[in-house]
């Protein structure tokens, strides 16, 4: 037998005294990660280390993607198989989800192909107690329970007691105590860091206190410091303005920043002129931004440098990404609560607010100009001017949102530094999207065109001579519904015996649920679909499931409304004998990486819905193209660089721009669409009308009126579905009408999994690595 396998049984006997025949599952499943780590080897760093600041990583199930990138995938299956165990036993591990959904998924996918391509890039973030909720449905409401990851152990981290730092608040001092994870290029041969940050009290336990009977008091430093990393918070794209939040972003950046500290000190003792050379940060949206007044913090408190030095290493450190074009998203603290939290960072900020008032007066912006470029106004500190200011770097992550950033969303700063704003369209790692996802579809490239395509994903052009081979594209459609039947199969375990069809059409969307993601608007398409089955007047309807994930934020009483709204339709048309054969609708429960790995391969077509000029770029609709669904989309985010590439003639594009929306800004009435168009009256209505049910809570009567009447802060519609709700219809039926020519419509499936190539975050990470962070590739 060979090493991984003894070291497996050596695990077992040691730690559990079982043989592998007795084992349990966790037990098993500790053994085997233990056992991989063992044959690591940590690559050390030489030249210039590139830093990952997130406050997210959803990194999903490690078990599997770490033992393919080893290559020891088959052979943990087959000693599985010998012991009695299914192969995929391990997918009973909880999924890691210390990430809300694609800000934290864009982290992993970073890390996985930089470790692949000899990029030392470490990533630096949160060690949650408890990760985003997990949800299930309760009579069609959505419910959160705690994600308790941990339950059945940590293996693949290493606690490094020896790197522990102290981070100081206003109200209190915790230790920040490292998890550092491995992060496993393909092959085996690089490997970089995940450092994941816990807090712990400074001192365990109160003697004092409890000597004096007072026990409550003597646990409660405890309390409080594991409090900082206790749990995610479950908003995506919202900012929440929580001191607990603001405690989390300075906790995570104020340690990070220390461990480099210490790092460039035993490279070149306490001279930091080469801290640059040696570093480059990247701050994945704002919610690290505090790390540039506390690096400044450090450098002039702890090391006696000058302001303009030690802003002149910050800015060359430091670099930004923007996630967001919507205004309401971007991050402000209000100065009172920043000062109550962290004080000794304030007047950084400051410096930084009156160096930036030079250089305005420098550069001669007139006094009118320069309220729009405050970091400290109105009472708010805005840390997107922040980083705009403080890095070097700013940039978008498509290339439409990258030009909204100058044109619309930030053009002040980029009329005055226009060299720092770049483009780096996102990308998703092929490794874990394809390669272990659906392991059926890339045997059959790596059949036709070898195996390059696993670390240069370009080479899938080389598919070009196959996209007319019958042959091919029959063995391609028969792999698409061996992937249907293994959903139709996970779905039957997971939804309560709810039985897929798998002769059906796959339509999916799946991302957090959000207004402008229009999930509600793929709602009224499927209402009017099924109104028109049911009046007979649409025929020759290929029978098509709809297939919904997406998790809610607790908080957020719309986007709740929304997901009882598909389940109650889901209810009406699963339970009505007239359409049963025609049409099926799901949404399953606790969306996350792991039940994304098993959707994607099935879809036959991707829903990418979003208001033209919200969606920042988009990840789902890259992993949904390179495992061949067509894009039913609008020319948003990334979409637009997908049909670049694929084709118009291969996707189904509908709805109106961003240049459109903004004529009809001013005088978009949703409300003549309502009274004018009876389709649109029929499904709003079902909101209303007692057709649909939402248990007395007022969801659904909120959503109608969000649609026809707005409120205080928002316009009526303000994301255009009445709007782009008859453009969509006759989209997704001309989807359904091209689907009864299967050929013809697997070969665009074909050309779309062909032409992914761009969109692997291995070309994403070589940009940043060539053009931000000056690091060799
Ligand atoms: C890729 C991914 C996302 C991002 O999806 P979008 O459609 O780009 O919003 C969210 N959640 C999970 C679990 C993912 O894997």
């Amino acid at each position: 037998m060979n090493q991984f396998e003894q070291q497996i049984d050596a695990f077992l006997e040691y730690d559990y005294g079982v043989t592998a025949r007795q084992a349990t599952v966790p037990q098993l499943y500790n053994a085997v990660s233990k056992a991989a780590v063992k044959s690591l080897s940590v690559s050390p760093v030489s030249g210039k280390k590139a830093c990952y600041f997130s406050a997210e990583f959803l990194v999903g199930r490690l078990v599997y993607s770490n033992l393919l990138n080893l290559g020891l995938l088959d052979r943990c299956r087959a000693y599985l198989a010998q012991n009695g165990f299914d192969p995929g036993v391990f997918e009973t591990i909880e999924d890691d989800a210390l990430g809300n959904g694609g800000l934290g998924r864009l982290a992993a996918c970073f890390l996985d192909s930089a470790a692949t391509h000899d990029i030392p890039l470490y990533g630096y973030g949160i060690r949650y107690r408890y990760g985003l909720f997990r949800q299930y449905f309760e009579k069609g409401f959505q419910k959160e329970t705690a994600d308790d990851w941990q339950n059945m152990g940590d293996p693949w981290a290493i606690r490094r007691e020896e790197d522990t730092v102290i981070v100081v608040f206003a109200d209190q001092t915790v230790r920040a105590v490292p998890y550092d994870m491995p992060v496993i290029g393909w092959g085996g041969n690089t490997v970089n860091i995940l450092r994941l940050w816990q807090s712990e009290p400074v001192s365990a336990f109160d003697f004092e206190q409890f000597n004096l009977q007072k026990y409550d008091e003597a646990v409660a430093e405890r309390v409080r410091a594991e409090e900082i990393t206790a749990v995610l918070y479950p908003n995506d794209d919202t900012p929440v303005g929580k001191q607990l939040r603001l405690k989390q972003q300075y906790f995570f950046c104020s340690a990070s920043l220390q461990s480099l500290v210490k790092e460039s000190i035993r490279r070149r003792g306490d001279n930091f002129s080469h801290f640059a050379e040696d570093f480059a940060i990247q701050l994945n949206d704002t919610h690290p931004v505090i790390a540039i007044p506390e690096l400044l913090r450090i450098f002039m408190e702890d090391y006696r440098m000058s302001f303009e030095d030690a802003f002149v290493l910050v800015r060359d450190t430091f670099a930004y990404t923007n996630h967001t074009i919507m205004a309401e998203a971007l991050e402000t603290w209000d100065t009172s609560l920043f000062l109550s939290v962290v004080p000794q960072v304030y007047p950084y900020v400051v410096m930084l607010q009156n160096s930036l008032n030079r250089d305005l007066k420098e550069k001669g912006v007139p006094p009118q100009e320069q309220s729009e470029l405050q970091i400290i106004s109105g009472g708010k500190i805005h840390m997107a001017r922040l980083a705009v200011y403080a890095t070097h770097a700013t940039n978008g992550v498509a290339k439409i949102h990258s030009e909204l950033l100058k044109s619309t969303v930030m053009p002040e700063w980029y009329r005055l530094y226009p060299e720092r704003f770049q483009n780096k369209t996102n990308g998703i790692t092929q490794r874990r999207w394809l390669a272990l996802c659906n392991q059926e579809l890339s045997a059959f490239i790596t059949e036709r065109i070898g195996n390059g395509w696993i670390t240069d994903l370009n080479q899938l052009k080389k598919l070009e001579p196959y996209q007319n081979d019958p042959a091919s594209l029959a063995r391609y459609r028969d792999i698409k519904r061996e992937k249907k039947l293994q959903l139709c199969h996970h779905v039957r375990i997971h939804e309560y015996g709810f039985e897929l069809n798998p002769d059906f059409l796959f339509d999916i969307q799946i991302k957090r649920l959000h207004e402008y993601k229009r999930q509600l608007l793929n709602a009224f398409s499927i209402l009017d679909i099924y109104f028109a089955l049911k009046d007979g007047t649409l025929t020759d309807f290929y029978p098509t499931a709809f297939l919904f994930g997406a998790k809610a934020a607790p908080g957020y009483r719309r986007a709740k409304g929304i997901i009882k709204f598909i389940n109650e339709i889901a209810r009406v048309v699963n339970e009505d004998p007239q359409v049963k054969d025609r049409m099926q609708v799901l949404f399953v429960q606790n969306y996350n990486v792991s039940y994304a790995e098993k959707l994607i391969p099935a879809a036959d077509v991707s829903e990418q819905i979003s208001t033209a000029g919200t969606e920042a770029s988009g990840t789902g609709n890259m992993k949904l193209m390179l495992n061949g669904a067509v894009t039913l989309g609008t020319l948003d985010g990334a979409n637009i660089e997908i049909v670049e590439q694929s084709g118009m003639e291969n996707n189904y594009i509908f709805g109106a721009t961003v240049e459109e929306l903004a004529a009809i800004a001013d005088t978009y009435d949703p409300k003549v669409l309502y009274e004018e168009n009876s389709r649109i009256r029929r499904v709003v209505d079902t909101l209303i009308d007692g057709t649909l049910d939402d248990g007395k809570t007022g969801l659904f009567q909120e959503l109608y009126d969000s649609l026809l009447e707005g409120a205080s802060w928002h316009r009526a519609d303000q994301y255009y579905l009445l709007h782009d709700f008859e453009s969509y219809c006759e989209a997704k039926l001309r989807v359904n009408r091209q689907y009864h020519n299967r050929e013809e419509f697997s070969r665009k499936c074909f050309v779309n999994t062909m032409n992914a190539g761009k969109f692997s975050s291995d070309r994403t990470v070589k940009e940043y690595a060539a053009e931000i962070w000056g690091v060799p590739i």
